[in-house]
């Protein structure tokens, strides 16, 4: 199959244990993963080999010093049960620009891209029938040195495992613009899907929740003005049937659904527009009854309205979401093409060919 990527097959599939009316959110994990290592020139030793632990030692590297960084993607299956990966490539860029900000080393694309495929046909069984379930797939890079002190690490892990997940439904969600605590500032990592950037707004979300919030609105760091990203997501709105969201600086990660959202949207002949996206500006459209939607955008939810959002003593009121035209079409876009019930006209959709099941 593939010369350069060895597979081991489970002898002992976890798969009839899944019970797929019922999965565990974040919990389940797949039979498979992929494992290569850096030596400290090139990357060798890939493999696909049964899921589970892995051993590190002590001084591993990104335990301490945090090179460690991560892509989120999916694989869907297809109405007629087709296995199929969104975009694959645009994430194999991605987590090489992420490298390349936490000095790191480049994953070989075509050899990210040929993994994914090996491993999601090998358990495409994993991949949940149910419109709107999918199978998370989450690759990762990480500095595995065994060494005191701070230089880049010579040594490095690259894997990808894979879990079923349900339908992801959102209800709309209330936000708290965050006044105290910054995500990211331009020249910082915020543009990296570096593992530290999540654990350094865990604080942030907590106290929101503790106040009666389901998320935060991340402001930018100098002023607390300009709008960057709620939770772990892009964020868009609709000002009088115009489409908004914050323009990339730095301090925003490049969400390939955002992507994807704005292409659509474009195509479709809305006005999408990139800039700095001023709380005052979103108060008075708020004030004047033209705040029409706002929701996020990411890989888990695809879309997750808004139905809130708080600034100091200004509450922002959206309407119901049954009234999120726009959010509403994208939504049914992007997941009728990972269904396969929209025809894909632009080359996102790619499918993975089914390989002999595991334990067989
Ligand atoms: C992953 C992520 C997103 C969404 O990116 P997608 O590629 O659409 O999944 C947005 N913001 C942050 C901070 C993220 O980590």
């Amino acid at each position: 199959m593939s010369a350069r990527i060895s597979i081991t097959r489970t002898s002992n599939s976890r798969l009839p244990d899944l019970d797929f009316d019922n999965i565990p959110f974040g919990a389940a994990f797949s039979d498979h993963m992929f494992i290569a290592e850096y030596n400290g020139n090139k990357w060798e030793n890939a493999r696909i080999v049964p899921f589970g632990n892995i051993s590190v030692h002590p001084a591993c590297f990104a335990l301490h010093y945090g090179q460690a960084i991560f892509e989120g993607m999916k694989a869907s299956k297809s109405h007629d049960g087709k296995p199929m990966l969104f975009r694959p490539e645009m994430h194999a860029k991605r987590i090489n620009a992420s490298a390349q900000r936490m000095c790191m080393p480049d994953f070989p694309e075509d050899l990210f891209v040929e993994a994914l495929h090996l491993l999601v046909g090998l358990d495409h069984a994993w991949i949940p029938p149910q419109e709107g379930s999918a199978l998370y797939i989450r690759p990762f890079m990480f500095a595995c040195d065994e060494y005191f002190g701070v230089r880049p690490g010579d040594k490095y892990l690259f894997m990808i495992y894979t879990g079923p997940v349900g339908p992801y439904y959102s209800k709309p969600v209330r936000l708290r613009a965050e006044l105290e605590y910054v995500r990211a500032v331009p020249g910082g990592t915020g543009e990296a899907k570096a593992a530290g950037n999540y654990g350094g707004a865990i604080l942030a979300t907590e106290k929101a929740k503790a106040a009666g919030f389901d998320q935060v609105m991340w402001m930018d760091g100098h002023e607390f003005r300009y709008v960057q990203e709620v939770g772990t997501m892009n964020i868009f709105f609709v000002i009088d049937g115009k489409v908004v969201t914050p323009k990339t600086d730095g301090s925003i990660l490049k969400g390939i659904t955002r992507n994807s959202i704005m292409t659509i949207l474009r195509e479709r002949g809305y006005e999408v527009e990139e800039k700095l996206v001023d709380i005052h500006e979103l108060i008075a459209a708020s004030e004047a009854g033209k705040l029409q939607e706002a929701f996020g955008a990411g890989t888990a939810a695809v879309i997750a309205p808004i139905s809130e959002i708080v600034y100091k003593d200004k509450v922002m009121k959206l309407p119901p979401v049954e009234a999120f035209k726009i959010a509403g079409l994208a939504k049914a876009e992007i997941n009728g093409l990972r269904s396969g019930r929209v025809v894909d006209e632009r080359g996102w959709v790619v499918p993975v060919q089914a390989l002999e099941p595991a334990g067989v």
